[in-house]
């Protein structure tokens, strides 16, 4: 059984439309997993609008059920879920699953973004039967393995490994190298050992590749990783394919592109034999 993916959104920290990034996209993450009839989607980024107006179009009327996996609740990992049609419909059904926030839970601070004094509809005004799931361990959705990791980012952030029947798939946002962080000694790299460990031998690992080493001198700590920590975690992780994620803002299109060529550069050095791509709003991938 094959597993189908498609980005709706792929850029980092807020929406950048404008003519600098129409090859890549501008939409905050949102990725579409689907494999088997189960309806998988990480994260609710702006990009989940556009998947919305598909899955509207492609139910038509039917009940739809889905599984909505959430990173964190940064802004730009949850704020395009009040324009997610799907949410509407009275027939549908959703799990969402996320892990508890910093000092409040998932639920409650996932709602809060649609109070009235940020947004005319609330959460409650949404007709289908949403159903909040907190995740802090290996757990099973409709069937598929779900693995879970907390990840270095400020607050609280998981990655999510999927075990489908026919591939694994690791995604990985917000995350930042913890031995960029914080030195080679015996904690930072152990924690980056789990990491490796979480993401060995996938067959797509989707992660955050935000910085360049320019943009790391002042952001350093900010929860994010450069491209080059991305590249040497997926040699170590002997993934089978790398999507560099959650692109920085101010990159354009064609800075996307020499990070690309970098990247494959310093894979080859490191003997890494994986497909290596910048993910695109709107590609497709079947695994
Ligand atoms: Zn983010
Ligand atoms: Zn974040």
């Amino acid at each position: 059984m094959s597993v189908r993916i498609r980005f709706w959104g792929v850029r980092g920290s807020i929406p950048v439309p404008g003519p600098t990034t129409l090859r890549y996209g501008g939409n905050t993450p949102c990725v579409e997993l689907r494999e088997n009839g189960n309806v998988f989607i990480c994260d609710s980024g702006t990009g989940i609008r556009e998947l919305g107006v598909k899955l509207f179009k492609e139910f038509a009327g039917r009940p739809m059920e889905a599984d909505v996996f959430i990173t964190h609740t940064h802004w730009d990992h949850i704020q395009g879920w009040p324009f997610f049609l799907p949410a509407y419909g009275p027939k549908n059904r959703m799990r969402i699953h996320s892990a508890h926030g910093v000092g409040a839970g998932f639920e409650e601070i996932f709602r809060s973004q649609m109070a009235h004094n940020f947004f005319p509809v609330e959460v409650n005004d949404m007709a289908a039967k949403l159903e909040f799931i907190r995740v802090d361990r290996p757990f099973e959705a409709r069937g598929v393995p779900v693995g879970v990791i907390f990840t270095n980012h400020p607050g609280v952030d998981v990655g999510y490994r999927f075990e489908f029947s026919g591939a694994s798939v690791v995604y990985l946002t917000d995350h930042e190298c913890n031995r960029a962080l914080g030195g080679e000694q015996d904690f930072y790299s152990g924690q980056d050992r789990l990491v490796a460990e979480f993401c060995k031998g996938c067959d797509l690992l989707i992660c955050d590749a935000q910085y360049d080493d320019e943009d790391y001198k002042i952001k350093r700590g900010w929860g994010h990783s450069r491209w080059r920590d991305t590249v040497r975690l997926a040699v170590e992780s002997k993934v089978k394919r790398l999507a560099l994620f959650h692109h920085e803002p101010t990159r354009s299109d064609d800075g996307i592109d020499k990070t690309v060529e970098q990247s494959k550069a310093l894979a080859k050095g490191l003997g890494g034999a994986f497909e290596l791509f910048a993910a695109k709003e709107g590609q497709e991938l079947e695994l």
